[in-house]
């Protein structure tokens, strides 16, 4: 699905780290993302096997449902996110939630962020 959607900038931008990615550093800094990639889908399917409720409605999620657009699928919902200087891989910061229940819960946030 991604593949389709990849647009003429980020293959420019694929090219530019290919030319780049002789230094160890770069390396490093790759290997060390991709842990945290991994850390990342671990606690993601640690949290949908141990949570069945929304963590911003409490109703239940339905995890059966598929696909990234529905708005009562199931998502991961970090309380504090990455951007506001949480730590997206604290099992304590992150929770089941509805799709639909995590955009208003960030767009609450980013309000907040915005008046401040
Ligand atoms: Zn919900």
């Amino acid at each position: 699905m991604t593949t389709l959607a990849r647009t003429s900038s980020q293959d420019t931008a694929d090219q530019a780290r290919q030319n780049q990615g002789r230094s160890g550093r770069k390396t490093a800094e790759a290997a060390q993302q991709r842990r945290a990639t991994q850390q990342q889908r671990r606690l993601e399917v640690q949290v949908l096997a141990e949570e069945t409720e929304c963590w911003r409605c409490g109703g239940p999620v339905d995890q059966s449902i598929q696909g990234s657009t529905h708005p009562w699928g199931p998502v991961i919902l970090h309380p504090k996110p990455a951007w506001a200087g949480g730590n997206a891989l604290d099992r304590t910061n992150a929770h089941l939630a509805h799709r639909r229940c995590k955009a208003a819960y960030c767009e609450q946030l980013r309000a907040q962020q915005r008046t401040r």
